[in-house]
């Protein structure tokens, strides 16, 4: 039996720091955006940004927890160089959301996690290594831009049994956070987890630092395995705080784990409680869009087929492409062209629809052609190629590459032709083998390159034997 809990923690693209005025940017120039309070010098006053209260207020919302209607923040004391007050600012107490619920999907199972809490703190100061890890290098650089960045923290119960139950719930999570715009899946803000191991007959391990969702399979993974070597050993598990080395994908020992009185929280003076009144709970419900889970189930309320429906709904662009197109044509016609042939060609390139410079008219127009049968999948999937490689109208590639299927007076000129230059295939024809028609129909294909439909060729062989 293995018990797998996350605390995961989100950082936020706000314009401003959590507690001062300081620009939260990436890529800036070390210690650039700093100011006294997230120096942490003495004197200094934190001052809250609203708009994290409203993100974290929000995102608990969606994740059904309940709503704390005051909150306040706490100091978690501990002494590290990346902390220079000798505390972090955080909620302990009273978090903003408890005791939410959301639902994973695994393969074609569903199952639900307990959320513990949301809350709000800070993000230290980064240390920078120089030698690329603690243990090579003869110093460390602090860099405090990162200090006062904005995080969400996203605490579980102990609720999955399985690494990729793991990876499901934060692939689904960050897919959700970008829904509510919390969270940009490209961009410099990150999502770490810290996860909480358990092995039957073991005391519980932490391990930090596991950055983004395809790493948290494979931490998962090393961590169980290491740890049920040891009870194969009969070694004892004690707990304990390690880290995860994505290089090396193994986990290594951090120090003995320290338990929550260890940190001597304290009430913040320097901060005013909050409060979330109904008003507050009200607007940001307003705020929620349509979350994934629903949008799925209305995808495929319109015939769409899971898999189908689960690649819009992975992509918000190609989403939204789809709900202006659907308006006009049949629904599954556009979904598999959007998530068949034209994801296709972006992934080859590997740009998004939005740098591909294809305009929505284009598509429509290819899209009637497919609705009139007038080209076929294979034409179809060329045009596309050749538009994302050279962006112009469709149908000026459709003209220039000669795309569409030919008309009935060309099928039956090819037909006429095929029937005197296979003078043998008709007479084995005409003698009962049903073979042969299938031979007369590939050469009125061959004749035509391609752009008969085989449909009419079919037809009109038929017509001209019988
Ligand atoms: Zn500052």
């Amino acid at each position: 039996m293995v018990m797998i809990g996350l605390e995961t923690h989100v950082q936020l693209d706000t314009n401003s720091k959590l507690f001062c005025g300081c620009p939260n940017k990436k890529n800036s120039e070390p210690n650039e955006n700093v100011c006294e309070t997230c120096l942490g010098m003495p004197g200094s006053k934190p001052r809250i940004n609203e708009k994290v209260l409203d993100q974290a207020l929000k995102t608990s919302l969606a994740l059904e927890c309940e709503i704390n209607e005051e909150y306040f923040f706490s100091r978690k004391t501990y002494f590290y160089p990346d902390m220079s007050k000798n505390y972090q600012i955080t909620q302990f107490e009273l978090p903003v959301g408890e005791e939410g619920v959301f639902e994973v999907k695994v393969e074609d199972q569903s199952f639900e996690v307990g959320i513990t809490r949301l809350h709000v703190e800070e993000d230290p100061a980064k240390l920078v290594h120089e030698g690329g890890s603690v243990k090579k290098s003869d110093y460390t650089k602090v860099d405090y831009n990162r200090a006062g960045t904005p995080l969400l923290e996203i605490v579980t119960d102990p609720d999955f049994e399985t690494p990729e139950e793991a990876r499901a719930y934060l692939q689904q999570l960050s897919q959700m956070l970008e829904y509510l715009g919390v969270y940009e899946p490209d961009s410099d803000y990150a999502i770490k987890s810290d996860a909480n191991i358990s092995i039957e007959g073991g005391e519980r391990i932490e391990v930090k630092n596991i950055t983004g969702t395809s790493d948290i399979e494979k931490a998962l993974n090393y961590e169980i395995s290491r740890q049920k070597q040891m009870r194969k050993r009969g070694k004892e598990i004690t707990q304990e705080t390690r880290s995860f080395n994505a290089g090396m994908g193994s986990t290594e020992k951090m120090r003995e784990k320290e338990t929550e009185e260890d940190y001597g929280y304290i009430f913040d003076p320097d901060l005013t409680r909050q409060e979330n009144n109904s008003k507050k709970i009200e607007n940001a419900e307003e705020e929620i869009p349509e979350l994934p889970k629903e949008k799925l189930k209305r995808y495929m309320s319109k015939g769409l087929k899971p898999k189908m429906a689960e690649s819009l709904v992975s992509d918000p662009e190609i989403s939204s492409l789809f709900e202006d197109l659907e308006k006009k044509f049949e629904p599954v016609q556009v979904a598999s062209l959007l998530t068949g042939d034209l994801k296709k060609v972006l992934n080859y390139h590997e740009i998004k629809y939005s740098e591909s410079g294809l305009k929505q008219k284009w598509l429509k127009y290819l899209l009637e052609l497919m609705s009139n049968e007038e080209i076929s999948d294979r034409n179809a999937e060329q045009l596309l190629r050749e538009a994302v490689e050279n962006p112009r109208p469709f149908k000026e590639i459709v003209e220039e590459e000669d795309l569409l299927k030919s008309g009935e007076d060309d099928t039956a000129q090819v037909v006429q032709q095929v029937l005197e230059d296979e003078k043998d295939a008709v007479e084995d024809y005409r003698t009962g083998d049903e073979g042969a028609l299938n031979y007369l129909v590939g050469q009125v294909m061959a004749v035509s390159g391609g752009k008969s439909d085989p449909k009419t060729a079919r037809e009109k062989l038929i017509e001209e034997l019988d």
